[in-house]
C-alpha cells in the first residue's frame, strides 16, 4: 500500500519509506492511500478473540501487503505483551485501561510497534543504524525509550529539559543504557524541540547519519493505536452488552489517539460517535464550534500531556473528512474542562465509585457523565496510570497513591545522562562524533 502526504505536494511512498522518514518531504503527514475494510464476519467471532489475535487481523488488513505475515504476527505479539482491560466504572460507563504496559501509558502501544517495524525495515534495507531523536517533556521519552530498548539497528537519543521532568519520568529514560542515550539539556522543552528540528534540517548531519523522529506523526506509531478500539468493542461483546450505540471519549492533545479510532471506524468498527475531550487547550473544541482552526500557544494544566496548542494530527482529521466541518462535527463532538473541573471529577469519582482516574482520564470520563444518552454505552480511554501524576492526584484525593512495582523498579536504576547545552552547534558536534 502507498502512503500520500496530506499536503499533496510530494510523491506517494511505500510503508517502509513512510516509517523511516516520518514526515513527507512537503512537511505533510502520511495517510494510507486506501482505508481497507474488515469483513463483517470478523465481528461475529470477535467476542472470543484475544487482544493479540484481534490486533493481528487489523494489522494484517492495514500492513499485510508490506510486511510478511510471520514477521507482522511477531511484531504484534511482542508489542502487546500486556492486557488492555475494559473496566466497569458506573452504569453504562467503562474505562479502557491503556496503562498496563511498561511505562504505564497508552503511548507504549504505538512506540513498541513502531520500534519493531522500524528495526525490521531498516534491516531489510541493509542500511546503517537509524537514529531516533525525541524531545520530551516526560511521557513520550519514556514510552519511546522503553519501546526501542534493545531493538537492533536503532539508536535513540532522548532530549529532555534538565530539572523540569518528574523524578519518576526521568528514571524511565535515563537508567536504561544499551541503545538509549538521555541528553540532559540545559534549557526548556521548547529548546529540546528546537534542537531536534534543527538536526532534521541540518545537511551535514543528514549526510552523516539516518535521522528519524518517533512522535505521533509517524504512521507506525499512530495507526497501531486502533487495535485497542477493536478490543474494547470485543470486550463489550463478550459481556453481552448492546453494541449499537457505542460512544468513545478520547482525552486528546495531538489527536493521534482519536485519529486512530476514526480510521478504525472507517475500516468497519461499529462505533456510533466519538468525543474529543480537551483540557483548556481547546483548539479542536473551538474548531467544532466555529469551523475555524486557530492554533495558539499552549497553557499548562494538570492534564499536561494534553497541553498542545497546535494538534499535529488535525491535518489527518481534515484529510479523512475531505475538509468538511459538517462531516467532522457529525462524527465527533467536543468538550473542554478547567483544572478545577478535572480535579472535581477525579475526586467525586473516587469517592462515589472507588475508581481512581488520572487527570487525563478524568477529562474523558467527565465528558461521558455530561454527554451520554440513555441508550448509549460510553467508553473513555484511560490514557495513563494515576501514579504517573502522583503529586497532583494525591493533592486532589488527599490520600497516598501507591506506585506500582513496575514504576518503582525504574527508580532503582542508576541515572546516566549526557549534559548538553541548548545551543545547536554543541548538539551537532556531539552527534557528528557519536
Ligand atoms: C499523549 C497523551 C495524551 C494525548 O494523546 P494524543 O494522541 O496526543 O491526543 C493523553 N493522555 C496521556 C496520558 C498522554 O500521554
Amino acid at each position: 500500500m502507498q502512503y500520500y502526504s496530506t499536503n499533496g505536494n510530494s510523491p506517494k511512498v511505500s510503508l517502509q519509506e513512510a516509517v523511516i522518514h516520518g514526515l513527507a518531504s512537503d512537511k505533510g503527514l502520511f495517510m494510507p492511500e486506501v482505508i481497507p475494510t474488515i469483513p463483517k464476519a470478523f465481528f461475529n467471532n470477535i467476542a472470543e478473540m484475544s487482544l493479540q489475535d484481534i490486533a493481528y487481523v487489523v494489522a494484517n488488513t492495514l500492513f499485510g501487503q508490506d510486511v510478511e505475515s510471520e514477521i507482522l504476527k511477531q511484531i504484534v505479539n511482542e508489542t502487546l505483551n500486556f492486557d488492555i482491560p475494559l473496566v466497569h466504572v458506573a452504569e453504562n460507563r467503562y474505562s479502557l485501561e491503556l496503562f498496563h504496559g511498561p511505562t504505564l501509558a497508552f503511548k507504549d502501544v504505538g512506540a513498541r510497534f513502531m520500534a519493531r517495524l522500524l528495526g525490521y525495515f531498516n534491516k531489510e534495507k541493509g542500511k546503517s543504524d537509524v537514529n531516533v531523536l525525541v524531545a520530551t517533556s516526560g511521557d513520550t521519552g519514556s514510552a519511546v525509550a522503553n519501546g526501542f530498548l534493545n531493538v537492533p539497528g536503532v539508536r535513540v537519543f532522548v532530549l529532555y529539559p534538565k530539572g523540569k521532568v518528574s523524578k519518576i519520568q526521568e528514571a524511565q529514560f535515563t537508567t536504561l543504557g544499551a541503545n538509549i542515550t538521555a541528553l540532559e539539556v540545559n534549557g526548556t522543552f521548547d529548546d529540546c524541540q528546537a534542537l531536534v528540528k534543527n538536526a532534521f534540517i541540518d545537511k551535514d548531519l543528514n549526510e552523516k547519519m539516518q535521522l528519524t523522529s518517533a512522535n505521533s506523526i509517524n504512521v507506525a506509531r499512530f495507526l497501531p493505536q486502533m487495535f485497542y478500539y477493536f478490543y474494547a468493542y470485543a470486550q463489550l461483546a463478550h459481556m453481552g452488552k448492546s453494541l449499537d450505540n457505542i460512544v468513545i471519549s478520547v482525552p486528546s492533545g495531538n489527536f493521534g489517539n482519536i485519529t486512530a479510532g476514526l480510521i478504525g471506524k472507517r475500516m468497519g468498527l461499529p462505533i456510533k460517535r466519538f468525543i474529543a475531550a480537551n483540557n483548556r487547550n481547546d483548539i479542536f473544541f473551538q474548531y467544532l464550534l466555529t469551523g475555524k482552526y486557530t492554533p495558539r500557544p499552549s497553557i499548562a494544566t494538570i492534564a499536561n500531556a494534553m497541553d498542545v496548542g497546535a494538534p499535529s494530527n488535525f491535518a489527518r482529521i481534515l484529510d479523512l473528512y475531505e475538509q468538511s466541518h459538517d462531516a467532522i462535527a457529525t462524527e465527533i463532538s467536543g468538550c473542554t474542562y478547567t483544572d478545577e473541573e478535572i480535579a472535581e471529577t477525579l475526586k467525586a469519582t473516587y469517592d462515589k465509585t472507588g475508581y481512581l482516574l488520572d487527570p487525563h482520564g478524568a477529562v474523558g470520563y467527565r465528558s461521558l457523565l455530561e454527554n451520554l444518552k440513555d441508550n448509549e454505552i460510553g467508553i473513555f480511554l484511560e490514557t495513563a496510570h494515576p501514579a504517573k501524576f502522583k503529586d497532583t492526584v494525591e493533592g486532589i484525593i488527599q490520600k497516598e497513591v501507591k506506585i506500582p512495582n513496575k514504576l518503582a523498579e525504574f527508580m532503582k536504576g542508576t541515572k546516566s545522562t549526557v549534559k548538553m547545552s541548548s545551543a545547536f552547534p554543541a548538539f551537532k558536534k556531539y552527534l557528528m562524533n557519536v
